[in-house]
């Protein structure tokens, strides 16, 4: 998809907040780090759209992009972060089961993992949880250029066993460094849109 237009239009923070359309989403979810702001600022060809890593402490927010006028990306606050309060994970759990459960806009979930590491258990947990909401997940594994072409095959597979992919979901190797992925991420994003 050729992206002309990408904008921020609002961090939400709870439903009432949430944009009023019924232009379609996609929403992006990983733990913190993971590389969500590179992969929507690479897919959009935008360097700083997305602020990289929001750090603990700040407000948790749902971040919606337009983009080309026609549907929302959904940055969903990335998890993993061992320092956060106890306070803080139960506020975020709700906003994201609030989102999830009663958006009726969202049409994907973009789940990233890193492709160097066996999926976490937080990974797992979030993709059980999408699963049971039954939402169609789409797995990026990032920062492909950083592990060797030859083991590629070997590193997709493992991700998908550990997350236990079901039939239809889709698992997509990618690096926001070299791009590379990107054209196959948008074949299959495009699909829901
Ligand atoms: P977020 O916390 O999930 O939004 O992660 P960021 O997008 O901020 O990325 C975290 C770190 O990983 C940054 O230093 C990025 O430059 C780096 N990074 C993200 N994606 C890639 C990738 O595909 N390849 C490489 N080599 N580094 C990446």
């Amino acid at each position: 998809m050729k992206v002309t237009e990408a904008e921020i239009v609002i961090s939400a923070v709870s439903k009432k907040q949430y944009p009023e359309t019924h232009m379609p989403e996609i929403a992006l979810a990983g733990r913190s780090n993971v590389g969500k702001s590179s992969f929507i600022n690479k897919m959009i060809n935008r360097k700083n759209l997305v602020r990289t890593s929001q750090k603990p402490g700040k407000t948790q927010t749902l971040n919606f992009y337009k983009i080309n006028d026609r549907f929302h990306f959904v940055d969903v606050p990335g998890y993993g972060y061992a320092k956060v309060s106890k306070k803080e994970r139960n506020a975020w759990g709700k906003m994201l089961e609030e989102y999830f459960t009663e958006r009726e806009n969202l049409k994907a979930v973009v789940l990233l993992v890193d492709i160097r590491h066996e999926p976490t258990k937080d990974d797992v947990t979030m993709y059980d949880f999408l699963k049971h909401y039954e939402l169609p997940v789409v797995v990026v594994a990032t920062k492909l250029d950083k592990i060797p072409k030859g083991k590629r095959v070997q590193h997709i597979k493992r991700a998908a066993d550990k997350l236990q992919l079901e039939q239809e979901d889709i698992i997509l190797p990618f690096s926001s460094e070299t791009g590379e992925g990107k054209e196959e991420a948008w074949g299959v994003l495009k699909q829901f849109l």
